[in-house]
Formats: C-alpha cells, sequence, structure tokens
C-alpha cells in the first residue's frame, strides 16, 4: 500500500505511524500498527519541564536549561549503554501523548529491543520507565517546521514533536563521548566475532596467551571429550552382557 501511514490513509493513523504517538491514544479511529521490530525505542512521559507542572515557575531561562542538560545527560549516558546510540530527541510538548516524550535511535534493532527490554525494568526520578519499540524513522518528518523558525501557533500543545536542544557544548562533548564508545564497541565486536571464527585448538591458545599477558589463571581446562572417558569400555559389546544379572 503506498499510501500506508499518510493522511490519505483512512485505515492507519498517521500521527502513530510518524510521531509514534497520537493525541487519540487507544481510542483513535484509526490503526496504530506497534512494529515487530524498529531500530527507535519511546520512552513515554519521562523529562518533567518545571514551567510545564507549575505556572508560577520562578526558574530563569539559565536555571531551566541547566536543568534540562543534566537530565539530557543522565539519559544520553544511560540510553547509550544498549548498544550503539544513533540519536537522541527530547519533546518539550504539553500534550498528555507527547509530554516529557523521550526518543532513540539505535543502530541495530537487536539493540533497541535489548534497550527496551531493559528500561521496562528500571526506574527514574521516581516513577517507573515506560518502553516500546517505536515506529519512527525520521525525525524530520515528525518534528514540527514551524516551531523550528518559532512560528507555530499552537504552541505546547502541538501535534507534531517540538524538541528541546541541549546546550551546545553539551551536545558536542556528548556526540565526542558517543563516537569514542562507538568505536570501541565495534573493535570489542570485531574482536569477538574474530574469535568465533577460530578453530578450538586456536581459540585455546588465544585465551592461554591473553591471560599470560594479563598474569590471570589459565581457564580451567575443557572437560575431557566424552569419546575419550574413561567409562568407554567397548560400546559394540551387547548390553545384556553389562548388566547386572
Ligand atoms: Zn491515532
Ligand atoms: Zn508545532
Amino acid at each position: 500500500m503506498s499510501n500506508f501511514g499518510t493522511e490519505q490513509d483512512k485505515v492507519n493513523c498517521s500521527f502513530y505511524f510518524k510521531i509514534g504517538a497520537c493525541r487519540h491514544g487507544e481510542r483513535c479511529s484509526r490503526r496504530h500498527v506497534e512494529p515487530t521490530t524498529s531500530r527507535t525505542i519511546l520512552l513515554s512521559n519521562v523529562y518533567q519541564n518545571p514551567r510545564h507542572l507549575n505556572p508560577n515557575c520562578t526558574l530563569t531561562d539559565a536555571e531551566l536549561q541547566a536543568q534540562f542538560d543534566d537530565f539530557y545527560q543522565d539519559m544520553f549516558v544511560e540510553l547509550a549503554k544498549f548498544g550503539e546510540l544513533v540519536e537522541m530527541h527530547v519533546c518539550d510538548n504539553v500534550g498528555d501523548h507527547l509530554i516529557g516524550n523521550v526518543y532513540a535511535r539505535y543502530r541495530s534493532e537487536a539493540d533497541a529491543q535489548h534497550a527496551v527490554d531493559a528500561l521496562n525494568m528500571k526506574w527514574f526520578d521516581g516513577k517507573p520507565l515506560f518502553a516500546e519499540l517505536s515506529p519512527v524513522t525520521d525525525f524530520r518528518e515528525a518534528c514540527c517546521r514551524q516551531n523550528e523558525t518559532n512560528e507555530c501557533n499552537r504552541g505546547g500543545l502541538c501535534n507534531f514533536m517540538h524538541l528541546r536542544l541541549p546546550s551546545p557544548d553539551l551536545a558536542r562533548e556528548l556526540q565526542h563521548e558517543l563516537q569514542v564508545e562507538n568505536r570501541e564497541r565495534r573493535r570489542d565486536q570485531f574482536a569477538k566475532d574474530a574469535f568465533l571464527r577460530l578453530g578450538w585448538k586456536e581459540r585455546i591458545a588465544a585465551q592461554e596467551a591473553e591471560a599470560s599477558r594479563q598474569h590471570l589463571p589459565l581457564p580451567p581446562p575443557a572437560p575431557r571429550d566424552w569419546r575419550q572417558g574413561a567409562s568407554g569400555g567397548n560400546w559394540r559389546k551387547p548390553l545384556a552382557a553389562t548388566a547386572p544379572s
């Protein structure tokens, strides 16, 4: 179906498909097709903007940004633990379905699934996290274009993403750390793959070389092959001959 998830699609909800959340939620008249695999995850309602919680909030813009930067860094570092993180975005909308949403995109579907499984067991800021795979593939499409030029007249109630951005210095620092970490992750994976391609003698030799390099005790010897075991005897002998009489 060429119009799947577009506004012309009368069956599937274009908001859920593009933005991962729709204001009608489960009562939506169109279908929300939850992906069974995805590289994108959604953590719903995590960031709490003090100005949205309390209209009389007295924080200055700078204080608000500093508080957000702390949140952003915490989230980013945590989400990068589950695999190769590609991007992370935080919504500053106020509508129930988008408020405080955090989206993360990983390089592989396996990493995204791992993150969802692990995050659903965790708490953040005194509340349990709720993580799910999300159909969002293109954040350019999901974001409100008017908001980027400060021209969105729907404000926080807009149904497209209004992202809150970290300070440029923090963004740069986190990107740098992420690149270093991802490079190490790929190198580890490469070493692991290379090890798995070895034959068993080479694997034992590699383990011994690594152990002696690190002055570690040798790994315990592999259990003896059952074909060489002492229990052997002659298996061709008829069973009846060995059974107790
Ligand atoms: Zn919908
Ligand atoms: Zn907007």
